[in-house]
């Protein structure tokens, strides 16, 4: 049958819209409740989706709690009482700057607004300066043109009404966090008090962000994965494993250079004696940026841990690095997750809003532990693997995700559907099932179908044919260099875990196959 050919770029739509198109027509995410008119911010989703959500997930799961015998996860409620974020600062604090239009009423992230309009950072300006900047600059609303309106603080927490009378009001929580400092006392007498140790969360946060804009960037609800990791703050300059990253180097974006984009690549050594970013902290980096570059393989260009320096970094934080990614979607270096030092503030809030007594006594010392934060916002880095591993070539677009978190590892394309094909093609989706995302995909040209499968990631592909059915064995492709090599079915799946995990070359999987054209 006539090859599929596609036009990667049909309408000349950027990259941003393609993804998007792709994202929502074969199932990755759509906008949430589309059918009644959908709301910014809010997301649902898809079959494809979903499992590339818990692939990264998992890897993330296995990553950061594998780093210590003494990082756990727990789960927690998405409903708190009020009290809780008295205690954490969040009705005070958790603010974002808004302006409105004072003609179509419209309302801005002012910080936003104007960093879009002028190019410039403007993180920790207060209400004041911002409006100056608006005014001086003459930045007027995008939508209508008329003038905007003095900046004014406005608070990010979802507010609700529980019990059948409403009488108490509880908050959707805005970060994950704020569970593991709950839990803390619990867990740490159920851990045999010692520290340090870990408390991670995956689950979801609320914020009522201004303009959700940016697609599904920036999202009203939305994952985390974060870990915070409770320590003495006397040994802050102690890393267990530290002889393994002290050599490492870390590609870093210093407050001082981020106008001119600098990269100092720097190793963690160095960055403890001369930049003096504490070894506990500097190893946290390194873990972060191994897990982006080697557990995701993403290129090290793409990558930067960048500084916040004392204005734009919240109060309480002492050191924050934010990790971000190079997105052409985004236009540029995005915040994907950060690593936070939030000393004993947390703690310290609990402690003293709750009446419960958060200190710790270990040897002869009664103190608050410091907490050490690792937080990932999980669609951020859904939409960072759709971004960095979306490839257009002359006839096809593909994803390029490593198979640890693509949504299918394997499709089984059964060449014809008649003469026992169909039968021994469910044989071995069987047999690959029990090891592999696997997908049965039986409908239309096979040039269709590896072009269908590439559009949404599928690494490997085995195609089932008559001589399947006399030798046993099957044709294995490659999603990214579209080679084939013969194999023998019964060696399939130890074939494709040595080529997943990188110990075989997938030329030398089996007998190489000259393609007819008509299957690419
Ligand atoms: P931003 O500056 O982009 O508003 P933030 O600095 O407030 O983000 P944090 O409070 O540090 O974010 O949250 C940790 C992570 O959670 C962020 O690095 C990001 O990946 C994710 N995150 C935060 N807000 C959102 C949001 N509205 N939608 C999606 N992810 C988010």
């Amino acid at each position: 049958m006539a090859e599929e050919k596609k036009q990667p770029n049909p309408k000349g739509n950027n990259k941003n819209d393609i993804i998007m198109t792709i994202a929502s027509k074969r199932g990755f995410f759509y906008p949430s409740a589309e059918i009644y008119g959908a709301k910014a911010g809010f997301w649902t989703y898809g079959h494809l989706g979903t499992r590339l959500k818990h692939g990264w997930e998992n890897l993330w799961r296995n990553f950061f709690l594998g780093l210590s015998k003494s990082y756990f996860e727990i789960d927690d409620c998405n409903i708190m009482p009020k009290k809780v974020f008295e205690g954490s600062g969040h009705l005070k604090h958790f603010n974002d700057p808004l302006t409105e239009c004072s003609k179509c009423h419209f309302r801005f992230r002012a910080d936003q607004l104007i960093e879009d309009a002028m190019h410039t950072n403007v993180g920790g300006l207060d209400e004041n300066a911002l409006t100056k900047l608006i005014d001086d600059n003459k930045l007027l609303c995008p939508r209508c043109g008329s003038n905007l309106m003095h900046v004014r603080w406005f608070n990010m927490m979802f507010e609700m009404k529980v019990g059948a009378t409403g009488e108490d009001i509880m908050y959707l929580r805005p970060e994950s966090a704020q569970s593991p400092y709950l839990a803390f006392k619990r867990e740490f007498e159920a851990l045999r008090k010692k520290i340090p140790f870990g408390l991670a969360v995956i689950g979801k946060a609320f914020r009522n962000e201004i303009s959700p804009r940016q697609g599904f960037f920036r999202l009203r609800e939305f994952t985390q994965a974060e870990l915070q990791i409770f320590f003495d703050p006397d040994k802050i300059n102690e890393a267990e494993n530290w002889d393994f990253v002290k050599n490492y180097k870390l590609r870093l974006c210093l407050a001082k250079d981020l106008k001119e984009e600098k990269i100092t690549e720097i190793t963690c050594e160095e960055a403890n004696k001369e930049l003096k970013i504490p070894k506990f902290y500097a190893y946290n980096m390194a873990k972060v940026q191994q897990f982006y570059l080697e557990i995701l393989g993403m290129p090290a260009e793409k990558f930067r841990l960048r500084e916040l320096d004392e204005k734009e970094r919240a109060f309480y934080n002492k050191l924050h690095f934010d990790i971000e990614l190079n997105m052409d979607t985004l236009g540029g270096f995005k915040e994907v997750a950060g690593v936070h030092y939030r000393t004993n503030h947390d703690l310290g809030g609990h402690q003293e809003c709750s009446g419960e007594n958060l200190e710790v006594v270990i040897g002869d010392k009664r103190f608050i532990p410091h907490v050490l934060e690792l937080s990932f916002g999980v669609d951020r880095n859904v939409w960072a693997l759709m971004d960095l591993f979306y490839k257009e070539e002359t006839e096809r677009t593909l994803f390029t995700f490593p198979a640890s978190v693509a949504p299918i590892e394997v499709a089984v394309y059964p060449l014809v559907n008649k003469d026992n094909i169909p039968e021994y093609s469910n044989e071995v989706y069987e047999r690959l099932g029990k090891e592999f995302k696997v997908f049965m995909d039986d409908s239309g040209s096979i040039g269709r179908r590896y072009r269908r499968q590439d559009e949404i990631g599928t690494p490997f592909g085995v195609t089932i044919d008559y001589d399947s059915l006399n030798d046993n064995t099957a044709t294995l492709r490659d999603r990214d260099s579209m080679k084939q090599v013969r194999v023998n079915v019964n060696d399939l799946i130890p074939k494709l875990k040595k080529i997943i995990a990188k110990e075989l070359e997938f030329e030398k999987a089996g007998t190489l196959v000259v393609k007819a054209a008509k299957e690419e």
